[in-house]
């Protein structure tokens, strides 16, 4: 018995590596077939927040890393005016492989690749989630059984939303992309920005404050 539970306990690395070799090895999907890479995520599993785009891109399915073309470069800009490196916190999407030609992914791709994503949150457990666009948006919402209405309508707000039984802030903003094709946008993208600071802040006094900083 005592031994069994020695073998069971896996470590945080060990099953975020897990997770990842299940993505880089899936054929769940006819998405399998037109990949480069697969796209798992990256960044610290330790974050206390966690940023979740909509699916890769043609630069990211060439490196098989997220958001690394050009609204990856305003995500990292974005980043860094509040203070934080992109190493320093978690990064992925809905879907893990490029749908062709950037189409949106269907319901039934999103349906069939997000236990990922449950996986990947469930093991993270951060505090905050970001969700950047529509597709991550009505997805974690959908979970809740909240109606997606519009991302114009609820950017910036915050929701108290659980996956099982684990509880978490999500604040939807734009996605990165949409200030590439309407420069009028980056402001919002900026002043959302600003409250993800400001609840990170009011969420880190508060750890302090409760003593809980030891469990990180
Ligand atoms: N857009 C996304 O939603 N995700 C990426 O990784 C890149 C672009």
């Amino acid at each position: 018995m005592y031994r069994k539970e020695v073998i069971d306990v896996i470590s945080k690395e060990e099953e975020m590596e897990k997770i990842k070799n299940e993505i880089l090895n899936c054929k769940k999907c006819p998405l399998h077939l037109s990949r480069t890479n697969a796209v798992p995520g990256e960044g610290s599993i330790n974050s206390l927040i966690m940023f979740i785009g909509e699916a890769p891109g043609r630069n990211e399915d060439v490196e098989g890393r997220p958001f690394v073309g050009a609204a990856g470069k305003l995500l990292t800009s974005l980043l860094e005016d509040i203070g934080l490196d992109r190493k320093e916190v978690y990064i992925t999407n809905v879907i893990k492989c490029r749908p062709p030609n950037n189409r949106d992914p269907t319901q039934l791709e999103i349906k069939t690749c997000s236990p990922y994503l449950d996986r990947q949150i469930l093991l993270i457990r951060p505090k905050i989630i970001v969700t950047l666009g529509r597709h991550s948006t009505k997805y974690l919402l959908e979970k809740n059984g909240i109606t997606f209405t519009s991302i114009l309508r609820i950017h910036g707000a915050s929701f108290n939303l659980r996956l099982d039984t684990f509880n978490f802030l999500m604040i939807p903003t734009l996605h990165p992309a949409a200030a590439l094709y309407n420069p009028k946008l980056i402001n919002i993208l900026k002043n959302d920005f600003n409250k993800i600071k400001n609840k990170l802040e009011e969420i880190t006094g508060q750890r302090e404050k409760v003593g809980l900083e030891k469990f990180f």
